[in-house]
């Protein structure tokens, strides 16, 4: 089958900066990189390198920017035709990092505000919270053949009115407690999913992962590793997740499965060249 990614692209501008700006105050950066990201993207390329038939859906902007970034995203392997070229400016995000890894980020949505998805037929429709969320809510209740994933990033109480059209929903711990506050994790997630069939996932950093049913919860141990730079895991997991369902792995299988690749993912710098392949997956948890 195929992995609909629904989402956002965005270039990130990265200046790495000895310390970062005050109000008013103008520092120079050690040095600048662009690179592929956005949640959508990231997710999209993690689904790919793990094996998955992956179509992106999403917008960017009919500039320079907008033509190198779609070239990225398609040479991981993604079906790019449904990324339009729209009238805005290429969505961004400009970060700087200190030396001590603490980090300033303004997001520039831009092209990502246009984007508009089709209803899906059957396979995994995976999207997350960087594109309108009234398009989403649309799309996910037009789609109930697709197995419909949403990763609830960066959380909105938009989201919702989306979570009754969720089969299964991913969050961290900040998105869970923006969500639906409380002390217990299941109770919460519980609190926000209605359905007998759906469930969650809230995902705990280098602790792991806590999965949870109506009637069952299921702790996934994160895989230990010397975690060089965690940026991209939670989209790693994400994509990994839904290219392991499509491709007919039981839940309790896949999940343990995911989370190595997320571990994995956290050894190399960067997001989307820190996905990896379903073989380096496999000789990992061998
Ligand atoms: P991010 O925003 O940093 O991309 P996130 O907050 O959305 O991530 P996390 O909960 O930090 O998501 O990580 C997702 C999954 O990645 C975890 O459930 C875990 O399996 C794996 N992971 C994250 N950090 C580590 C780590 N330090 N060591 C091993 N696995 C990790």
């Amino acid at each position: 089958m195929t992995v609909h990614v629904v989402g956002s692209i965005n270039i990130d501008i990265i200046a790495r900066v000895a310390a970062l700006p005050k109000p008013g105050e103008t520092v120079l950066a050690l040095e600048s990189t662009r690179l592929a990201g956005g949640k959508g993207a990231n997710q999209a390329v993690a689904a790919a390198r793990m094996g998955a038939a992956c179509r992106m859906v999403g917008a960017v902007g009919a500039d320079e920017g907008g033509g190198w970034i779609r070239e990225i995203i398609a040479s991981y392997g993604v079906e790019i035709s449904g990324i339009a070229q729209v009238q805005a400016a290429t969505g961004a995000a400009h970060i700087a990092v200190d030396s001590a890894g603490e980090n300033q980020i303004i997001v520039l949505p831009g092209a990502n505000a246009h984007v508009v998805a089709e209803p899906v037929d059957g396979g995994i429709l995976l999207a997350q919270l960087e594109v309108p969320v009234q398009m989403l809510t649309t799309l996910f209740a037009a789609s109930p053949s697709a197995r419909r994933i949403l990763n609830a990033a960066p959380p909105t109480p938009a989201a919702l009115a989306l979570l009754p059209h969720v089969d299964i929903l991913i969050v961290n711990e900040h998105e869970l407690a923006a969500l639906a506050p409380g002390p217990s994790a299941p109770d919460q997630l519980r609190s926000l999913l209605t359905r007998p069939d759906q469930f969650g996932i809230v995902t705990l950093g280098a602790k792991g992962l806590l999965a949870v049913w109506p009637d069952r919860e299921l702790f996934v141990p994160a895989w230990p590793v010397n975690a060089q730079d965690t940026i991209g895991a939670g989209d790693c997991f994400c994509g990994s997740l839904a290219a392991l369902l499509d491709a007919g792995t039981p839940v309790e299988q896949a999940l343990p499965l995911a989370a190595a690749a997320a571990a994995l993912c956290t050894l190399k710098p960067g997001a989307a060249p820190a996905m990896p392949t379903r073989a380096e997956v496999d000789a990992f948890i061998a």
